[in-house]
């Protein structure tokens, strides 16, 4: 887990802003769900045999007996606040998304943290395959206006309840075939979770299952017409993506379109984003049969892109205005000005260290100040100052009575 200082912040604030601004332009409307849940909404989402809900969960029992769980993402929370408050009710597709802290105790290496933040969308209420492309465009928007090139896009289908169950069964029996061949984690998901071989990092897992059996080859009509209608879309839209039947994702909810935003600026963990249809997982939380989709995308995996293809970070802004008084009634006269100013909503800075002259100015400079003022004795006297702009140098004479009303 890791703080976010100052300085990286002005970058996350733009970033952020980027999000609101492009989910708007889709429509989608935010939604804020608490941090903690009821720990079963994710046993019951995620899937009880996935690496978040098997070990990287942080679960704890609250004082009133209950286990809660730190949410490991978006989906889940978003999908029970839309049955529990009844959001189908409002119209028949609902648009949402969200931004915020999602928690997995994963091994620390780069890309991967703890405490992490996505943005995500989910659209509830309809089968629509142009819907899987929104999820697409929206996260390839959000990176196109903030600059980063060379993003790939990843799409493969996994399939419904009718065509994946015989699949599973040709996968396994394949995949024991050449058990051996298989790392020892590989081997012990072939009988429980045969599909997370298939995409497994480890090299030598990689080259013996290449030539295994894949899910779109093995599509029921639906998916497979459902599949091939993504890929018109994409086409005719000029978006260059490619088919990964490898491609599985590590929640179990996905249903038909299962999909990956890359970047070769990341290392080992080379995702931005993911996403797909979870056509069941509204009934399976108890509401309606509710078809849905969605995205999540990584907020720290951006912000290092952005930082490898030395995109410029926004300059963080420094005061309009510093004050720099000499002795007790001039200090006084700056703070009270500076108040007057903060009222009229103009970002300004004094001393509250009674620092000398010159190492107020160093400070003034030090954060970035755009116009300094010294005022002394001799100041308040006469009631004029002189206004000095600190990139030119150039001074300008004020009346202090009207300052703080006419400065802009
Ligand atoms: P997922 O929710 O696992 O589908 O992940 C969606 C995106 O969230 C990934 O593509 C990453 O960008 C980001 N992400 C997931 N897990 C982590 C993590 N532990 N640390 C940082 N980013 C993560």
């Amino acid at each position: 887990m890791r703080d976010i200082l100052p300085d990286e912040a002005a970058r996350w604030r733009a970033v952020e802003n980027v999000v609101h601004q492009v989910m708007q332009i889709f429509n989608y409307r935010e939604i804020r769900t608490p941090v903690l849940e009821q720990t079963e909404l994710f046993a019951r989402s995620i899937g009880e045999l996935t690496d978040i809900v098997s070990k990287e969960m942080y679960t704890f029992v609250d004082r009133s007996g209950d286990s809660v769980t730190l949410k490991p993402e978006g989906t889940a929370s978003a999908l029970r606040a839309y049955i529990q408050n009844n959001l189908a009710e409002q119209g028949l597709l609902t648009k949402l998304y969200y931004l915020g802290p999602m928690f997995r105790q994963e091994r620390p290496q780069a890309g991967r943290l703890r405490q992490f933040h996505q943005f995500g969308a989910e659209a509830l209420g309809a089968m629509a395959p142009e819907l899987d492309v929104e999820m697409m465009l929206i996260p390839l928007m959000i990176y196109r206006n903030l600059g980063v090139v060379q993003t790939g896009l990843l799409i493969n289908s996994v399939g419904c309840p009718r065509c994946r169950p015989p699949y599973r069964e040709l996968l396994r029996s394949e995949l024991r075939k050449i058990r051996a061949q298989l790392s020892v984690d590989s081997q012990s998901r072939i009988e429980q979770n045969p599909f997370r071989v298939l995409d497994s990092k480890d090299e030598s897992d990689r080259k013996a299952t290449r030539s295994m059996p894949l899910m779109k080859d093995h599509l029921c009509a639906e998916c497979s017409a459902h599949f091939v209608r993504v890929q018109e879309l994409l086409k005719n839209l000029k978006i260059s993506f490619e088919i990964d039947g490898h491609l599985v994702r590590g929640l179990d909810y996905y249903t038909k379109t299962a999909f990956e935003i890359t970047s070769r600026d990341l290392g080992s963990q080379n995702a931005l984003a993911g996403g797909g249809r979870y056509d069941l997982l509204v009934e399976e939380l108890g509401g309606k049969p509710t078809p849905g989709v969605g995205f999540a995308a990584g907020m720290e995996r951006l912000m290092m892109v952005l930082e490898k293809q030395n995109i410029a970070a926004p300059g963080a802004a420094g005061p309009k205005v510093f004050l720099i008084g000499i002795d007790r009634r001039s200090r006084t006269w700056a703070f009270e000005t500076v108040c007057a100013l903060r009222a009229r909503g103009i970002p300004s800075e004094t001393d509250y260290l009674e620092r000398s002259v010159k190492a107020q100015l160093r400070e003034a400079d030090r954060q970035h100040a755009e116009f300094v003022l010294v005022i002394g004795e001799e100041e308040l006297t006469t009631g004029t100052g002189k206004l000095k702009e600190m990139k030119t140098g150039k001074e300008q004479a004020i009346s202090l009575g009207t300052f703080a009303k006419t400065f802009s």
